[in-house]
């Protein structure tokens, strides 16, 4: 059996705050605004894994109104929804991803992502595919007022060798 999950989140860029896209802090003049460290990369990633596990969303799992996840390591939050996941017998096929974002340039950073994704996921770097682009200037994200990122993930169902 194969699944598939969606992820879409979006975090909006404000001064005074880090950038965190998969787990990198990447330098520019604005950040993320979030009650975690608002990695939106991340944040999409889980979702999607938690979609294809049918397990509802990463706002059921780490709600924003708990006290401990303030400035919370997305990797981490990622690590336990995955663990989550694979508890139901899955494993990871693949997972596809895009950061819509006008600036900064991120094609440097992403093996970066890549690696970090993989690692919190215990999972091959080749599972990961992540990709970057710009709007052309149109909407939120061209106007520089925020980052979104979409993921696709696709499970297996693990093979039962009991
Ligand atoms: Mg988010």
């Amino acid at each position: 059996m194969i699944l598939t999950g969606i992820g879409y989140d979006v975090h909006r860029l404000v001064r005074g705050r880090k950038l965190i896209l998969g787990g990198v802090t990447i330098p520019y003049r604005k950040g993320l605004l979030g009650h975690s460290d608002a990695d939106v990369l991340t944040h999409a990633v889980t979702d999607a894994l938690l979609g294809a596990g049918g397990m509802g969303d990463i706002g059921r799992h780490f709600p924003d109104s708990d006290p401990a996840y303030k400035n919370a390591d997305s990797l981490k939050l990622l690590a336990t929804a995955w663990r989550k996941v694979t508890d139901q017998c899955f494993v990871l096929t693949n997972i596809d991803a895009v950061i819509i974002a006008q600036r900064p340039k991120l094609f440097e950073y992403i093996p970066r992502m890549e690696e970090n994704i993989a690692r919190a996921l215990t999972v091959s770097i080749d599972v990961i595919n992540i990709k970057a682009t710009t709007t052309e200037g149109l909407g939120f994200e061209g106007k520089g007022k925020g980052i979104a990122a979409w993921a696709v993930a696709t499970l297996a169902e693990a093979i039962d060798e009991r």
